[in-house]
């Protein structure tokens, strides 16, 4: 049976492979761990094998993970990447470093104005519903527009990108959704006089299309920790 440190190895060849391929740096890449559902042993341990980032998508197993972790705090990198709801977002905005999974305006006005004065501006990326589908999470494109356009000016966040979970492709090389991402990134920043530099896309099953698609983020959690139960 592949130990953690296996998975982790294989995961960051597959990183560097599909960065050789799309002549990226291997550094343009980095690996966000999706520890949700793995208890704070499990992160440790990642932690030991050389992982700082993580992403988390329920706020009270976030805060309990957190805090038996509190030792390794200076180290670790907590991404919020899940649906999240105004009444939580104080906790989010005290707690983590970066929100991946901002949909509204009046989410986005709510961290900026509950990120604790003595912490870094929140790094944050727009979830964008790149299909178009009836998903609940993310905002169209049209409405992605002017949403960065508003957190660039909220002043205790940092604007960094977009994400987003297109809906599952038969084939896993399939760039439509991964491409459609980038584009509007590129021209957001091209019509709005903006820096964004970060594209959260591609996750266990579809990571090198999103590579090779420009993702600076991939998020990742069956590759490297397993199948998660279903959340009860
Ligand atoms: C769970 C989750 C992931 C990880 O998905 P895997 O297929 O397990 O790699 C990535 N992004 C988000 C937003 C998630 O909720």
């Amino acid at each position: 049976m592949a130990t953690l440190h296996d998975r982790i190895t294989a995961v960051h060849t597959r990183i560097n492979t599909a960065c050789a391929q799309a002549g990226r740096p291997p550094d343009a890449v980095g690996l966000l761990c999706v520890s949700k559902t793995q208890p704070a042993d499990v992160v440790r341990a990642a932690h030991a094998c050389g992982e700082r980032h993580f992403g988390e998508n329920y706020v009270q197993e976030a805060l309990d993970k957190m805090a038996a972790l509190t030792d390794l705090r200076a180290e670790l990198v907590w991404h919020f990447i899940g649906p999240l709801q105004s009444n939580k977002s104080r906790a989010v905005a005290e707690a983590f470093d970066w929100v991946h999974s901002v949909d509204s305006l009046k989410l986005a006005r709510r961290l900026s104005e509950q990120r604790p004065p003595h912490l870094p501006p929140l790094q944050i990326c727009v979830q964008v519903n790149v299909d178009d589908e009836d998903s609940k999470s993310g905002v169209s494109p049209p409405e992605a527009l002017d949403l960065v356009t508003q957190v660039a000016s909220l002043p205790r966040l940092q604007l960094r990108g977009l994400m987003s979970i297109p809906a599952p492709h038969p084939d896993p090389r399939h760039r439509g959704a991964h491409d459609a991402l980038a584009a509007l990134l590129h021209a957001f920043n091209r019509v709005r006089g903006l820096q964004m530099d970060t594209l959260s896309m591609g996750m266990s099953h579809d990571l090198e299309a999103a590579i090779a698609a420009g993702a600076t983020w991939v998020r990742v959690g069956t590759a490297l920790f397993g199948a998660r139960a279903p959340k009860a």
